[in-house]
């Protein structure tokens, strides 16, 4: 069916400076991890993203290993470049990243040059692109030399690959040693992607948004939703279409009685606030303007929407952020921390 992207598109969503580089983001960003691979009919993976462009979000945010298989996410985002998306390139902002498994091989995952190069050129492949916007180094590796990763990602925006570099899941001090080698070749470096939500503060403790702020770097944290634990789907149960049904990367063990009864206090302050879990979630990862864009996911077109009118109610008072800080505790739920501990 022929689509004709909305008029208004560009009328409510914010747009945001990405640390102190000319680029601009949408506050909602989504994310194809998870809902674009083999198991999902290519007609919702068209809906997804057509709501989501004629909501304003122009991020759409991939990975080498995205699926499943791995790989399928940015194959299909390719044909949907391809048709519906065409002549929209110079609108979007698409991004991919290296570094989590993908080959078999010593050449297939990590930090590597080889494996950097390699993996951006699969990545154009499967898109169908000339170029990605923004390329990322996926997880810190701890056997490779930092300056290798940096050089290669470099390389990747010196020979026309990607716009910009990001790195993702480096803990602060990592951060501050990849932007010392990335601002000595002048590669422009804007962001960072660290997991961020209610239930998930490692970034807080870890110093690491003080970190991005005091370098002039953006920030789009991931799952912000803590994969749909901070909406009102788990209040009641599992239900059967949800990620953590499937047994996807969102454990059922995740979801602890104590993890349970604070997400039911934090609904409680949303629904007092007159939004959903999921919109003051939303609203909460990006309060006071640390965060350039919130990453989300989404299984169904309505679920964009929802996500999207966060941004009708973006500010607390401080009585609001006290009484969220009282439930807003780590849930143990990190399953990256590994990657920012070395
Ligand atoms: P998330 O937004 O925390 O979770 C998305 C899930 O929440 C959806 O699949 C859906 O679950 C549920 N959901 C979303 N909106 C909802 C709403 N309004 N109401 C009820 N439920 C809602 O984010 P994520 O999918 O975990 O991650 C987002 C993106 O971050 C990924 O696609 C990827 O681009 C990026 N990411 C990066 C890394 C990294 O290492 N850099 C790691 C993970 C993710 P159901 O499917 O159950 O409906």
């Amino acid at each position: 069916m022929s689509w004709t992207p909305s008029e208004t598109r560009y009328d409510t969503m914010k747009y945001n400076r990405c640390g102190k580089s000319g680029l601009k983001l949408p506050a909602i960003s989504l994310g194809l991890w998870h809902n674009f691979g083999d198991d999902t009919p290519r007609e919702r993976k068209i809906a997804i993203c057509q709501t989501a462009f004629d909501k304003g979000i122009t991020h759409f945010d991939l990975a080498n290993n995205y699926g499943p298989p791995p790989g399928s996410a940015e194959l299909a985002f390719g044909t949907i470049l391809k048709r519906e998306f065409a002549g929209l390139r110079d609108e979007l902002i698409v991004s991919s990243k290296a570094g989590y498994g993908m080959w078999e091989g010593p050449y297939g995952e990590w930090g590597s040059r080889k494996n950097l190069i390699a993996s951006c050129d699969q990545s154009l492949k499967r898109l169908g692109l000339d170029y990605v916007d923004i390329f990322y180094s996926h997880r810190f590796d701890p056997d490779t030399p930092l300056e290798e990763t940096m050089m290669a990602l470099d390389h990747i925006v010196r020979s026309g690959r990607a716009l910009y570099v990001g790195i993702s899941s480096y803990n602060s001090q990592r951060t501050r040693e990849a932007y010392a080698i990335l601002k000595e070749l002048k590669t422009p470096f804007v962001i960072h992607q660290p997991s961020y939500s209610m239930i998930n503060r490692w970034v807080e403790d870890d110093g690491l948004l003080d970190t991005l702020e005091a370098l002039g770097l953006g920030s789009i944290v991931f799952s912000p939703l803590a994969q749909g634990m901070l909406t009102s789907k788990y209040l009641k149960g599992i239900p059967e279409d949800s990620r953590a049904a499937q047994g996807k990367s969102l454990q059922q063990a995740f979801l602890k009685e104590e993890t349970i009864a604070h997400i039911r206090s934090l609904n409680a302050i949303a629904e007092r606030r007159g939004q959903t879990l999921a919109q003051m979630a939303l609203a909460w990862v990006l309060r006071k303007g640390r965060v350039t864009t919130a990453l989300i996911g989404a299984s169904r077109p309505e679920q964009v929407e929802d996500c999207v009118a966060a941004l009708d109610n973006p500010d607390f008072t401080d009585a609001e952020l006290a009484e969220i800080d009282s439930y807003a505790l780590d849930a143990n739920i990190n399953i990256w921390a590994k990657s920012a501990e070395r």
